[in-house]
């Protein structure tokens, strides 16, 4: 199996800075950004710099060094945000969607990390 990465998606045009974004972090191979459509206070995507389609295409593919970078930048922004339960913030979630069941709508990995109001039940 092989992963097909479309290097026009919108999330690569940000990376290259074709299009702008409201960053909140860098590190070497990550970014971090507001999402524009927020569905809560906070509502940030963080993103790997290489051409990685889904969790599992990163997660299988990636080096241990993007991987490392990558889970540190995740929880560098909940952070930074102020919202991690065991330090005073009131919680957060972290969401990452993938292909037609997934309802990924752009296709370079990115997580959602949402916080600042009651998120709901996801699973019963
Ligand atoms: P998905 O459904 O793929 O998990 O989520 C994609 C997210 O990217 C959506 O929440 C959408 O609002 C966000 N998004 C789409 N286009 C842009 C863009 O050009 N800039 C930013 N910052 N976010 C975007």
């Amino acid at each position: 199996m092989s992963y097909a990465y479309d290097t026009n998606n919108i999330f690569a045009k940000i990376l290259r800075g074709e299009i702008p974004c409201n960053k909140v972090l860098e590190t070497e191979h990550s970014l971090a950004f507001h999402d524009v459509r927020p569905q809560a206070p906070h509502h940030i995507l963080v993103i790997p710099k290489g051409p990685y389609v889904t969790f599992d295409h990163f997660a299988l593919e990636a080096s241990d060094a993007e991987r490392a970078d990558y889970v540190a930048a995740i929880g560098q922004v909940c952070k930074d945000l102020g919202v991690q339960p065991g330090e005073g913030g009131n919680g957060y979630r972290v969401i990452s969607n993938a292909g037609n069941d997934g309802v990924q709508e752009v296709p370079h990995l990115h997580v959602h990390i949402m916080a600042g109001r009651m998120l709901g039940r996801m699973l019963e």
